[in-house]
């Protein structure tokens, strides 16, 4: 997968010793807990070695609080959402970037410290920060508008620390403004679930009035079908769980059944967000020749062979990676038109261990999210 092929990040577009500077400032930071420099402690789920989550990998304990560096705002956390990508993360799936760390990328929160370069949002500002940290700004994906496949990228909750703890920082240029009308914990899922979730349709071409099947009716599907039927798509979501086959028949889908069971209809396009390869040859299956199937994760099991009848009469197959600002930005506008409605379950900050178990067990209809207490 994607993942596995990108180094380091190495920040090219700054000077050696600019590099260096901001080497050692995140060396200082892995170091929990400290009790030195930064400015006093903060609570965070650390993650000292990736581990089953039956076993509770995840510490909740005092670290360092991070100080926003060269073009960065420190922000106080008020929610964060859990992904799946967390439990790839934590369970060793994705190869560890950084150790220990702090996992979380749907953060919302308030922006407290701005750097001396960094004015973008005012203090008090309510932002937002999400997978995509930082790029190079230089690589030729960079450069070419597919900031999404950076060469030499950080992400949040993976190669630096991310939202699962009181306080984070983060680049200014990749924070985003959250809309008003969305509360901190209904707003936390829009930044990964749902921010992946529309590039995934737009990477499918579906148009009004077309066919669009949902294999896996998470966090990421509970957003994407809603953007689906407010552009007039017809949505069939093929998923294990009754609870979440509930879910999409109340969000709209004019059908929901058992992840291997045919639709009644041939489909232009398919989305699979679970993370099970096994979905792939039952997707293809259900596809309308020249249909697209976009496979939504970072990770997924192995996909078994299957016979090139399923995938000839020009169906084709592609992975969604990460995404663009603009992306983010472009569903941030579209979930506070329409206006996006996410069913959230709340665990304190405390609890990410039991968030994390709750959402393999698929113990959760839409999305789980933590919050973090002002008191922390
Ligand atoms: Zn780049
Ligand atoms: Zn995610």
């Amino acid at each position: 997968m994607w993942c596995e092929e990108q180094v380091d990040y190495t920040f090219g577009g700054v000077g050696k010793s600019e590099v260096e500077r901001e080497k050692g400032r995140r060396e200082a930071q892995v170091h929990y807990p400290l009790g030195e420099g930064h400015g006093g402690e903060m609570k965070a789920c650390v993650l000292q070695t990736p581990a089953p989550i039956e076993s509770n990998p995840l510490r909740f304990t005092d670290v360092v609080t991070p100080a926003p560096g060269h073009g960065e705002v420190l922000v106080r956390v008020r929610a964060c959402g859990v992904c799946r990508t967390d439990l790839h993360v934590i369970e060793g799936e994705l190869a560890p970037r950084k150790s220990p760390v702090i996992p979380g990328h749907q953060v919302v929160g308030i922006v407290e410290k701005q750097a001396e370069n960094a004015r973008r949002f005012a203090i008090g500002a309510r932002v937002g920060i999400a997978w995509l940290h930082r790029t190079d700004g230089t690589c030729e994906y960079c450069k070419s508008g597919a900031e999404n496949l950076c060469d030499n990228p950080a992400f949040t909750g993976y190669s630096v620390d991310g939202g699962y703890a009181a306080y984070i920082v983060a680049p200014q240029d990749f924070v985003y403004a959250i809309p008003d009308g969305f509360p901190d914990e209904q707003a936390a899922p829009l930044l990964c679930a749902g921010i992946i979730g529309f590039r995934s349709l737009r990477l499918s071409g579906i148009a009004r009035g077309g066919r669009l099947g949902f294999y896996g009716f998470g966090a990421a599907a509970h957003v994407a079908i809603q953007v689906a039927r407010h552009w007039g798509v017809e949505v069939f979501a093929s998923t294990r769980d009754a609870r979440h086959q509930k879910l999409a028949r109340e969000l709209g889908a004019g059908w929901a059944g058992g992840t291997f069971d045919e639709p009644p209809k041939k489909l232009d396009a398919a989305i699979v967000f679970a993370p099970a390869g096994e979905i792939v040859p039952a997707a293809l299956k259900a596809l309308k020749k020249g249909g697209v199937l976009v496979l939504g994760g970072i990770h997924m099991s192995p996909i078994p062979s299957f016979d090139y009848e399923l995938l000839y009469q020009e169906r084709l197959i592609r992975s969604v990676a990460n995404n663009t600002r603009k992306d983010g930005e472009d569903f941030l506008r579209v979930a506070s038109e329409i206006p996006i409605r996410t069913h959230v379950r709340i665990f304190p900050l405390s609890d990410a261990n039991r968030a994390l178990n709750a959402l393999k067990n698929d113990a959760i209809p839409g999305a789980a999210v933590l919050r973090v207490d002002d008191e922390l």
